[in-house]
């Protein structure tokens, strides 16, 4: 190889993030006016109309820096989660924050990084980025999750585990407690990062989200994200809460305004809009239930879940699951498949309007039953 292309080599061995499909691409593919996207895990409800404003009252401010470490957004995290604000670290999505705290805790060519398989992919991209030996634990037949056998795969090099709760793909969520007993048991080097991008959506969030006991624990970080509940993905911002002593060396160590400023006065007003945040759960909840029953009812296999989505197994003998995914798409409703998880006989469908929830189950039905 040319030595001018010599690069490092965890970069070589990198396939791209493949993506859900976009509307627009099935637009062109197939020639449908009419697409319905569950995909993604986004706000069935989209934008919250108070952050539409914002963002137009804001947008001739967009030729200006933001505040360096977005100080104003940071306060008012630390109040919502009633925390102080050492303890309160924000990122261009929760990504840059899972990549902050690889970069920041787990010393390359000597530590590693533990999460069940499947996770979230950012994970391990971050982490043999890094140059960092992630390490994975298959989830139990049921998706619940083997905190032993987590807790048996980490070492006196463990950085950081990785869990997801509510998971996804699957939906398992685990309780508070639970996480509190993984988190009491961990090596004493090892951080337990809490991933709770879906935990808004539980029915009892009180009872999952490690959010209440973080004032006691010293090695837990919990991770939220404004791209779901609050309908914010394309803007990119997350917030995680994090022990005061790491907090101020993410931030160090942080690329200087990588939350851009209309992100930060959109996340300040989807804070403020109660009413939209309300609302996104009730839809979701309710959804959720009426899907979960469509899709028994078409004698699909759906594993419980407390998140904006379902997962779902084909019933026995019907095509297999890429064909019926195809076969989705042609008709205009793109939901995602689960192979790239290691799970090629199962989809993933987030929770959308009650309008499009109907739509995918009725196509689903077609699909199925030609
Ligand atoms: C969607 C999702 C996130 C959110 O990521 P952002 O970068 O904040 O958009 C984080 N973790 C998991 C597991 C997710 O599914």
């Amino acid at each position: 190889m040319n030595a001018l292309y010599e690069v490092r080599p965890e970069a070589r061995e990198f396939d791209a993030y493949v993506p859900g499909l976009s509307i627009e691409e099935i637009r062109q593919k197939y020639g449908l006016a009419n697409i319905i996207k569950l995909a993604s895990n986004e706000n069935p409800l989209g934008v919250s109309p108070i952050v539409e404003k914002a963002l137009r009252d804001h947008a001739p401010e967009a030729f200006r820096y933001p505040r360096c470490g977005n100080p104003e957004l940071n306060a008012r995290l630390a109040d919502h989660f009633g925390v102080p604000v050492e303890r309160v670290v924000t990122g261009n999505g929760s990504d840059e924050i899972i990549d902050l705290l690889v970069r920041v805790k787990a010393r390359p060519g000597q530590d590693n990084v533990v999460a069940f398989k499947p996770c979230f992919s950012m994970y391990e991209l971050c982490s043999r980025m890094c140059g960092v030996e992630f390490r994975q634990v298959p989830l139990a037949e049921d998706f619940s999750f083997p905190f032993d056998e987590l807790i048996d795969t980490c070492d006196e090099n463990t950085a950081l585990v990785f869990i997801t709760s509510p998971d996804n793909p699957t939906g398992y969520t685990a309780t508070s407690a639970e996480i509190l007993d993984l988190a009491a048991r961990l090596p004493e080097r090892a951080i337990l990062v809490v991933d709770e991008a879906y935990v808004d959506f539980a029915d009892e969030p009180e009872q999952r989200s490690v959010l209440p006991h973080l004032a006691e624990l010293e090695n837990v970080v919990m991770l939220r994200t404004f791209s779901k509940a609050y309908g914010l993905a394309g803007l990119r911002l997350g917030a995680g809460v994090v022990p005061g002593w790491l907090g101020e060396m993410m931030r160090a160590c942080q690329i200087p305004f990588s939350v851009n400023i209309l992100a930060v006065y959109a996340g300040l007003a989807a804070l403020s809009d109660r009413v939209f945040y309300q609302e996104t759960l009730r839809v979701v909840r309710e959804g959720r239930a009426n899907l979960a029953k469509g899709l028994a009812a078409l004698g699909c296999e759906v594993s419980p879940s407390q998140a904006n989505f379902l997962m779902f197994r084909l019933p026995e003998g019907s095509p297999e699951a890429r064909q019926a995914f195809e076969g989705l798409l042609a008709r205009g409703v793109i939901v995602r498949p689960l192979a790239s998880y290691g799970m090629p006989d199962r989809m993933r469908v987030s929770v959308g309007t009650r309008r499009e929830n109907d739509i995918f189950l009725k196509t689903l039905g077609e699909v199925l039953h030609g």
